[in-house]
């Protein structure tokens, strides 16, 4: 009678090592009290998803804020749907969003001690391990065709029974050693199943980190952990995986949780301690067809691409800070009351995490964005946005490279003081906003009708404007020059108070802000614009003289 190591060893006739040797290869790490091992562990089967961003950061910063590793781990196992180039394209997305790897896969080179970190050039170490598991008699070769496997599905559906290969229903296992030898020697083709000594009656208790203790269904599934083209499934991938890189920390998405009691299975039988786990909350928007709330889609959403907002101009902090806000309930409050401290110095905590999916808002994400960029110092400012426009506006990046100063000057506007302004939400707003400050654009600008206030005569605006011109100063303070404009402005019959305006308006061509704002429209094309006196002095006098003489052309001809 053949024993299991017969059978291991007609299995994996070369396979020489044993675990204790892959212990002895990679051992526990030396880390400080608190430290977690956190990886992200993508398989590369596309652009970097929204959540995959978000369960990355959130693994970055709970190994970042502990003096713990973070590492990249690229699970493709699964050959047929990978998309080749992507593996490396998500370590470079992740880059782009500040989340640098400790360790890992690394695109084009590999870093640290406890690789291989890609899943199909660890199929020797996946063997050792399931090697053992047949000798211990807690795996065995399933020789079962698809259509076996269909009929199976299709009797056990028809019977109302749970499906899977479990049990009585899982043929192979029930097959003597000697069988199974048999068939191998035959020339069957086979996977290998781990052998469940669960009852999906009983409980297994999990503590999850965000969502306190579960007790869920024992895992009673023989499932397949190896497949018939020699690589692993994910479950008993990242088991042996995460066993022998050291994770103790596993974050990942809550769609994980149903084959959790699988996982558990796995680790103990191995006598492997369980790491801890912590299942995230799915990003969710709400459907603008059914009105219901569903995961964020990568065919129907475009937020559903990180490429998206950087496409769309929103800087990484913005963006970054956002997803934080869905991850922790006190971040805004952090943000709020500390708008320009370094968001490094907030710690994540698991008991402020939401457990529902948090809802994808827009609008938060362009408050919290427009607040970034308020913040930003000129030379930060500068940089990233020369940075989107390399990448999405050609318009844009000419114009700054052209004169960066100048542009410094403009974005510089009430900006690096206690309150600054919020122009921008994102990148892109800058060009449209700013084109007026440059004499070429400005005179493509005015060939538009301009936006005077239509209760107020022509030969007002011009004659207003043409004084304005001989005697505006720039040499004053903001106050002076004001009270200047003001008393040009009652000249011309403008009402410097107004209240006496109000109480008259039919004695008057208007109060002393329409002056201004004749100004500004004569100035910047639009009846908008940051600081008045600013734009004026960026602008300069003889600048400013052309614009006037331009626009009275104009409204003369
Ligand atoms: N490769 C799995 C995925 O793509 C990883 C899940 C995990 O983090 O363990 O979702």
């Amino acid at each position: 009678m053949s024993t299991y190591k017969d059978l291991a060893e007609l299995i994996f006739p070369d396979v020489k090592k044993t675990i204790k040797d892959l212990e002895k290869q990679y051992p526990p790490r030396d880390l400080k009290e608190g430290a977690y091992v956190t990886r992200f562990a993508p398989s590369p089967t596309g652009f970097l998803h929204t959540g995959s961003l978000f369960t990355a950061l959130i693994a970055y910063r709970f190994a970042k804020q502990t003096g713990g590793v973070y590492f990249f781990r690229l699970e493709d196992t699964d050959q047929k749907r990978e998309i080749k180039g992507t593996g490396e394209d998500l370590v470079n997305q992740l880059q782009v969003f500040g989340i640098k790897s400790d360790e890992g896969y690394m695109g084009d080179h590999e870093e640290g001690n406890y690789g291989p970190y890609q899943q199909s050039k660890r199929a020797d170490i996946y063997k050792i391990v399931i090697k053992e598991l047949l000798k211990k008699g807690r795996a065995y070769p399933c020789f079962c065709t698809k259509e076996e496997l269909d009929q199976l599905r299709e009797v056990q559906n028809a019977n109302k029974v749970i499906p899977g290969y479990y049990g009585e229903y899982a043929k192979c296992r029930h097959y003597s050693i000697d069988e199974q030898i048999a068939l191998i020697k035959e020339g069957k083709p086979y996977v290998i199943r781990f052998k469940s000594k669960g009852n999906h009656l009983n409980h297994v208790r999990v503590h999850d980190e965000i969502r306190g203790d579960m007790d869920l269904s024992e895992n009673d599934q023989d499932i397949v952990i190896l497949k018939s083209d020699g690589l692993p499934t994910y479950h008993f991938a990242h088991l042996v995986d995460d066993h022998f890189m050291r994770t103790n920390l596993i974050t990942r998405g809550e769609e994980w949780i149903s084959s959790l009691p699988i996982h558990i299975e796995l680790f103990d039988t191995m006598g492997w301690a369980r790491p801890k786990y912590a299942h995230l909350p799915v990003i969710m928007v709400n459907d603008a067809e059914t009105n219901n709330r569903r995961k964020l889609s990568k065919r129907k959403d475009k937020e559903a691409a990180t490429s998206y907002f950087l496409e769309s101009g929103y800087p990484i902090k913005g963006f970054i800070e956002y997803l934080l806000t869905i991850a922790n309930s006190d971040f805004e409050a952090f943000l709020l009351n500390n708008p320009k401290a370094d968001i490094d110095t907030f710690n994540l905590s698991f008991e402020k995490f939401s457990l529902d999916g948090a809802l994808f808002d827009l609008p938060k994400l362009n408050n919290i964005s427009k607040e970034v960029l308020a913040n930003m110092d000129k030379k930060t400012f500068t940089d990233q946005c020369l940075d989107y426009a390399k990448k999405y506006n050609s318009e844009l990046y000419e114009l700054i490279n052209k004169d960066r100063d100048y542009f410094e000057s403009i974005i510089n506007i009430e900006r690096e003081q206690e309150k600054p302004r919020k122009d921008y939400e994102k990148f892109s707003d800058v060009l449209p906003k700013i084109l007026f400050f440059y004499p070429d654009h400005y005179d493509q600008l005015i060939k538009n009708e301009l936006p005077f206030n239509e209760f107020i005569k022509k030969d007002v605006i011009i004659e207003l404007l043409k004084d304005m011109k001989e005697n505006i100063s720039l040499d004053t303070d903001e106050n002076t020059w004001f009270n200047k404009m003001k008393e040009i402005g009652k000249q011309h019959n403008f009402a410097d108070d107004r209240k006496e305006y109000k109480k008259n308006p039919q004695a008057y061509n208007g109060w002393y802000a329409d002056a201004i704002s004749i100004l500004r429209i004569a100035i910047c094309a639009s009846t908008q614009s940051p600081k008045l006196y600013d734009v004026l002095k960026i602008l300069g006098l003889e600048e400013i003289r052309r614009r006037i003489d331009s626009v009275v052309a104009k409204l003369q001809g």
